[in-house]
């Protein structure tokens, strides 16, 4: 489980896929939208970059790399001893790995 769906998060679970095909890969993101390159805002902005040049990745990217891309997920709490974290909605996550 990933926690953040920034560059960090994303290359990191486009590692861990890499090295290991059969993981179970959970990424979190408080975000409602797919993981974007933060560098290029300020291009687009700018209007030197359309919106869709922004992603990391499509959105099936993540399916093919069976990849559990989970937005608008904002962790509120994080019990590492119950491997237990909560989400905005009050809602429950137990950590797998
Ligand atoms: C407009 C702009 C231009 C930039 N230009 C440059 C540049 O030219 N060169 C450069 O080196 N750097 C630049 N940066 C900085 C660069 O974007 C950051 O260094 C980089 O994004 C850090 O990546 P990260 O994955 O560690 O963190 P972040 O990109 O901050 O990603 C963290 C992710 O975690 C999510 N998250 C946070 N808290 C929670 C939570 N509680 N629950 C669930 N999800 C959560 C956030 O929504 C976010 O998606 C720029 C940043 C911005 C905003």
């Amino acid at each position: 489980m990933i926690v953040g769906a920034g560059i960090a998060g994303v290359s990191a679970a486009e590692a861990l896929r890499k090295a290991s095909p059969q993981a179970e890969i959970v990424l979190l993101s408080k975000e409602s939208h797919l993981p974007y390159y933060r560098l290029n805002l300020t291009r687009y902005l700018a209007g030197q970059v359309e919106a869709d040049q922004l992603d990391l990745h499509p959105q099936d990217w993540y399916t093919e790399q069976n990849i559990d891309l989970l937005l608008d997920a904002e962790i509120r709490t994080l019990d590492l001893a119950k491997k237990m974290l909560t989400l905005r909605d009050d809602s429950n996550m137990l950590m797998t790995n």
